[in-house]
């Protein structure tokens, strides 16, 4: 940029023009929910992928995790509005039942990451925050590749191309394992520390 330049002003036309740009690929997998929050946000969070309830509201963190998140964000001292949140994968992956042919949410596959990498990595250079927060091993895997694992690196200021990057556990996984609560809360208290810098 020339001296003098005003910096460009980004607008709400930002998110329309990515979803214009993955058009193809967000068909494919519709229904979909893409990410939302303050496109000029520093703090920038990706979890795993939609639930159910994110696919029925079309928002991302409402279901039973989203709880978790908005506790976990009162403890840290932030507000829904003040972050961008969004997820690695933006459609919701499922597998049926054979006895009962209900549908639930499973891990989305090492393909499904890759091809929704790119929008992920066009999302977080749209809104060029400072801090990228992965919850849990998926998002981890979108950002820095298969060989780190959330149990080896949660808690530890990492750096993910000139950003940083604070991996945590994800909120959902204290619900079914108790005994990562007390590394979670610490985890946390460390991230209020750095967000207070
Ligand atoms: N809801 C989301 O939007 N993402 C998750 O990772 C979990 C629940």
């Amino acid at each position: 940029m020339m001296e003098g330049d005003v910096l460009p002003q980004r607008t709400s036309k930002d998110l329309p023009g990515l979803i214009e740009k993955y058009a193809a690929l967000l068909a494919e997998y519709m229904p979909v929910v893409m990410g939302e929050g303050d496109n000029r946000a520093e703090l920038f969070m990706i979890g795993e992928a939609p639930g159910k309830m994110e696919i029925e509201k079309g928002r991302p963190f409402v279901g039973a995790a989203g709880k978790n998140l908005d506790e976990f964000l009162e403890f840290v001292g932030l507000e829904r509005k003040d972050i961008y949140i969004t997820n690695a994968v933006k459609f919701r992956p499922v597998k049926k039942s054979p006895d009962t042919g209900r549908l639930s949410n499973r891990a989305p596959a090492k393909k499904e990451i890759e091809l929704f990498r790119p929008l992920l990595m066009d999302e977080i250079d749209l809104v060029g925050p400072s801090l990228i927060i992965t919850l849990g091993n998926t998002p981890l895997f979108s950002l820095v590749g298969k060989d780190i694992k959330i149990g080896a690196v949660h808690g530890k200021l990492m750096e993910f191309e000139g950003k940083r990057l604070y991996p945590l556990y994800h909120p959902a996984s204290i619900i079914y394992r108790r005994e990562l609560r007390d590394v979670y809360m610490e985890d946390l208290t460390n991230l209020k520390k750095l967000l207070a810098h």
